[in-house]
């Protein structure tokens, strides 16, 4: 391995960044995950150093083995220039974080949206098995948000912003969502909407509830009130669909995220909407069959992999 040709995936997280060293053929090498510190550019940069180091250190490698890296950033990034516009949970703005890694470990240096990058990372893994052109990645935590593929490419629309579905009013005057706007869909179906819907509804399992695998859990388990709760994540999240593939006509719609990790206690609210759809409608019959849902396999994590992708020089 004395010549420049590994390739370092990132996904830089609010909390978390995690790294991934592949070589040429995209094999997996190492990987490793360090906490994310954001008081200032400088020691974010540090965060992303260390990760880079950490996976360099277990195959006793060095910077000038690398190729090129690639890095999942959430918020608003240029691609071409490598800078991030905005990234509230990094504490950046305008800041040039592509050009500053590029000048550290001295090598190409490739950023996207973080969600757009799983986007890359799932059409990937799903290109393995089957030769989808067109997909929607619906990636559900902290937050809600899709990235599209279309004919092959991925689709950043004018801001790089294209597929904020989270952020779609559906129902005007409702919650406050930190985006300053009242009833995103957000504020219905991400993870902390989730919690804080069951706890709104029953008080006192406010000590037991943490995240929303705890609520899906819960409502396995027969407590009414979650299910109730994911009974109307189910509503919104298949409207959501729907919507997606009524606007693109995607071949398929994957679902990823620290949510969706809840597999079928999350899945099949969502296939039961889906199969009301389509019992009173054809159109919905032809355009929302069963097998349009994919659910990202727990072990494969398309952020990282979209990044490597990234680094190889997919998504541009
Ligand atoms: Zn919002």
């Amino acid at each position: 391995m004395q010549t420049a040709q590994l390739l370092v995936g990132l996904d830089v997280g609010g909390t978390k960044t995690a790294a991934l060293l592949a070589d040429a053929r995209g094999n997996t090498l190492a990987q490793a995950v360090v906490a994310t510190y954001t008081a200032t550019p400088d020691e974010l940069l540090g965060t992303i150093s260390r990760a880079i180091r950490t996976v360099l250190a277990e195959v006793h490698a060095t910077p000038r083995q690398i190729q090129s890296i690639g890095m999942g950033v959430p918020g608003q990034v240029d691609p071409a220039t490598g800078i991030v516009q905005l990234a509230v949970n990094l504490n950046l703005q305008r800041y040039p974080l592509g050009p500053a890694i590029s000048a550290r470990f001295k090598t190409p240096t490739f950023l996207e949206n973080d969600v757009r990058t799983a986007a890359i990372g799932a059409f990937n893994h799903l290109r393995q098995t089957e030769p989808v052109q067109s997909i929607a990645y619906v990636s559900i935590g902290t937050g809600l948000a899709a990235g599209m593929i279309l004919n092959g490419r991925l689709h950043r629309g004018h801001n790089g912003m294209a597929g904020e579905i989270g952020h779609m009013i559906v129902e005007p005057g409702g919650v406050r969502c930190n985006c300053g706007q009242y009833g995103c869909l957000e504020t219905f179906v991400a993870g902390p909407a989730i919690v804080r819907q069951l706890i709104a509804a029953v008080p006192e399992m406010q000590n037991t509830i943490r995240n929303a695998g705890d609520v899906y859990a819960a409502a396995v388990q027969g407590n009414a009130a979650a299910q109730a709760v994911v009974q109307r994540v189910g509503q919104h999240l298949s409207r959501a669909i729907q919507w997606l593939v009524m606007m693109y006509d995607v071949e398929k719609i994957v679902i990823g995220g620290g949510v969706a990790r809840s597999g079928d206690a999350f899945l099949d609210p969502i296939r039961q909407e889906l199969a009301q759809l389509r019992q009173h409608s054809p159109l919905a019959a032809e355009l929302l069959r069963e097998e349009k849902l994919h659910l990202m396999p727990p072990d494969y994590n398309p952020g990282l992999w979209g990044a490597v992708q990234l680094a190889m020089g997919g998504g541009r």
